[in-house]
């Protein structure tokens, strides 16, 4: 017996690999806003080895590659794309250790689990982070941040993989975090360690359920087909512009702002990604028309 993975469709330029890979795999159900069409190449690896082999592979040959992470930020085109897309889901990318005041965590567990296991162990710095969807590699990648908190404030390293299939630990003051952006675009996150203070895990518990509380109730709430479309430029909110010039009951085919939370998206069954891309250009075309204020798209369009 051996635990090798069944093999990859034929043709495919990973078949000499010991990964499986996906042909034509849709994204919509990767991605919270559920549109989008397929990707060439989709391999979720069971191991670092086995990753390397793929990602050295793409470099080879030329494949471009992407990392999903939660699929809470990005909008996937209705034609698809044509690269690999990798999901980090397998129990090698998904464990949170922690040891002392440090915790170790896969770029694939979720950024929630990462804050309940360190609140948990009475470790304080990213309950205020509790309510953002999606997972620690897309958090760091895009600095997840809400109420004054952001995920690069309390990273001590991260460790990267390159385009040649290596790997490589990055300390804190070697990367880059700013406002929804961090300088670890173009590598693919693996894990990371976040340095935190201790506290008193019943204080910390009830701190977090209050930031959950606080942080649900300005998402859009019944759906999942949402994402957040602009980041909040200096000194004031994305969505009081967006309210301000009027843009709250805007829709464009199947894809609408959602009225209460006005910097969400929402989208219907069978909408096209067109629909999401011109929805978001025509707020920001309003917004700057309007208040002079050019808002930057936070979701990243494939
Ligand atoms: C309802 C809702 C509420 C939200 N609230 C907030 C909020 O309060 N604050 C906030 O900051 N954001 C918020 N967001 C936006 C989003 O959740 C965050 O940006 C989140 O951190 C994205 O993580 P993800 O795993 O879903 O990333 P994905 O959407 O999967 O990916 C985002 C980007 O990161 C890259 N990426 C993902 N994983 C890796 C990896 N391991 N290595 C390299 N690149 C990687 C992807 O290629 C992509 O470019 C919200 C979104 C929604 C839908």
């Amino acid at each position: 017996m051996t635990d090798q993975p069944p093999p990859s469709p034929a043709g495919s330029p990973f078949d000499d690999l010991a990964v499986t890979v996906q042909l034509a795999e849709p994204l919509a159900k990767h991605t919270w806003l559920g549109v989008g069409g397929v990707t060439q190449y989709f391999c979720e690896p069971v191991s670092v080895d086995s990753l390397s082999a793929v990602v050295s592979r793409c470099n080879e040959t030329g494949i471009k590659l992407r990392v999903i992470g939660g699929g809470s930020n990005v909008l996937v085109p209705s034609d698809g794309i044509e690269a690999m897309v990798i999901r980090l889901s397998a129990p090698p990318f998904c464990g949170v250790e922690v040891d002392g005041q440090s915790v170790r965590v896969g770029a694939g567990a979720k950024l929630v689990h990462l804050v309940s296991a360190a609140v948990q162990e009475g470790l304080s710095g990213l309950e205020d982070l509790v309510g953002i969807p999606g997972t620690v590699g897309g958090g760091l990648v895009g600095n997840a941040a809400a109420h004054g908190c952001n995920l690069g404030q309390r990273v001590h390293s991260v460790t990267v993989m390159l385009p040649d299939g290596t790997t490589e630990d990055r300390l804190r003051d070697d990367i880059a975090f700013a406002s929804s952006w961090s300088s670890l675009d173009g590598v693919i996150v693996l894990s990371a360690r976040f340095d935190l203070d201790e506290d008193d895990p019943e204080r910390l518990t009830k701190r977090m359920q209050k930031q959950w509380i606080v942080e649900r109730s300005e998402q859009p709430s019944g759906t999942r087909s949402v994402a957040m479309m602009f980041k909040d430029p200096v000194g004031t909110t994305a969505e009081s512009l967006i309210a301000q010039a009027g843009c709250r009951d805007l829709c464009i085919g199947s894809a609408s702002i959602y009225p209460s939370c006005a910097n969400y998206v929402v989208t219907a069954v069978g909408c096209p990604s067109s629909d999401v891309q011109q929805l978001v250009e025509k707020v920001r075309g309003i917004v700057r028309e309007k208040l002079g204020v050019e808002l930057a798209p936070r979701i990243r369009v494939w």
